[in-house]
Order: structure tokens, then sequence, then C-alpha cells
């Protein structure tokens, strides 16, 4: 989905040079837009493959979480809006991806996530990865907040989850995974119904980790 307002505004973040990490990007990875007033995920950063690719969540981990949203009855961009935190990829001398320092999730976060996010309006956003929280929540260890859901100063509900990429490196996690992603749809169901919309379910698959492989 994409209104006027938006697509000027995913404009201007494509060609930003603000910062210092746009010597270590291919493309600008503004993210992908679904429904206004509805859900949002959010990461951290662009790895090697979003780089490329300019679409943020591809790859394995990129295949998990469509895999986990599917088995709640929802699409990305159909349904669901997914950005990043920061809009380039940072990487080591080596070019290797690394995690955002605090300053640049400040900094390319203020500039224009939250413009995204004023623009989107989404009733829920779930973070995925430690790194996505601590742009909102600067206090919080993912391990203390993970699997619950908070209010936050800009009056929008926030569900804290795990990175498909961790999930894919500690694989016992899944069940737990499952869970949070039920638990993430029963609390935007209820959101939803508190705003007169209805939930459509769709039939879940079963899935192994080959799926993801
Ligand atoms: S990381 Fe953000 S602020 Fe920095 S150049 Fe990229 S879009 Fe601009």
């Amino acid at each position: 989905m994409s209104d006027d307002e938006l697509a000027k505004l995913t404009e201007k973040i494509i060609i930003c040079e603000s910062c210092h990490l746009k010597d270590s990007r291919t493309q600008v990875v503004p993210g992908i837009y679904g429904p206004k007033n509805g859900l949002c995920i959010i990461g951290e950063a662009p790895g090697y493959n979003e780089d490329k690719q300019g679409e943020p969540f591809v790859g394995r981990s990129g295949k998990l979480l469509d895999n986990m949203l599917s088995d709640i009855g929802l699409e990305r961009r159909k349904d669901v809006s997914i950005l990043n935190v920061v809009k380039c990829r940072p990487t080591t001398e080596k070019k290797e991806n690394r995690t955002p320092t605090n300053s640049e999730l400040k900094f390319c976060g203020e500039k224009w996530l939250f413009k995204q996010l004023k623009l989107l309006s989404p009733k829920l956003i779930v973070t995925v990865g430690s790194i996505a929280l601590r742009f909102f929540i600067p206090s919080a260890a993912v391990t203390k907040y993970v699997g619950k859901s908070y209010d936050t100063d800009h009056g929008i509900k926030l569900f804290v989850t795990y990175h498909p990429a961790y999930i894919l490196r500690n694989y016992n996690l899944m069940e737990v995974y499952n869970e949070h992603f039920e638990d993430m749809k029963k609390l935007y169901v209820t959101i939803l119904n508190q705003n007169g919309i209805t939930f459509k379910e769709k039939p879940s698959e079963q899935k192994s980790l080959t799926d993801f492989l």
C-alpha cells in the first residue's frame, strides 16, 4: 500500500546520504508497506541479501518470517508493513554484516522510521530482535521483554519477539516462537476488534526446519 505522502517520503529515504552508512550500502532499503492502521514488523538494519535486493527480511530469515506470518493468516506487504530502524547496511572493515550502533539507530530511526510510522499509523508494532527493541526501549534486555507487549510513549502497542535469524541458530526455540506469533495474533485481533475490524482466519501449515534451509 502506498499513498502520496508515503511515496514522497520513500523517495527522500532512498536518496538519503545523511550519515556514513551511505558508504557501506549498495542501496537504501526503505522497507515495504502494508495497510495503514495495521501491523508493522520492525528489525534492526539490512544485511547482505537485503542490501542486494532492496527489501527487508529476504533470504532464510525472511522465509522463516513469511512462514510465521502465514501461519497466523498474514502476508508481507498485503497485510503487514516490514521496516528496519536503520535503512542502510552497516558493515565491518571486511565488508561483513555488523550490528548498528546506538547512535546509528537513533540517527536513522529518528530521521526516517518515526516519519514512516507517523504516516502508517500502525495499531501494533512487533520488534524482532534485541536491537530493534533497544531503539524503542533503550534500557530493555530482550530476554526480559520477549513474548510480552508494552505501551510505547507514542501510544502504540509494542510486542517483542526474537529475530528470525536467531531462531534459525537456536531451533529449540521454535515452539516458543510459534507461541509468540500466536500471542501476537491474539493481541492484533483484539486491537482490530476494538476498532470494528474482523480478522479473517486462513488455514495454517505444519513447518519443519528444512523448510527454511
Ligand atoms: S542509514 Fe539512514 S540516515 Fe544514514 S544514509 Fe542511510 S538512510 Fe540516511
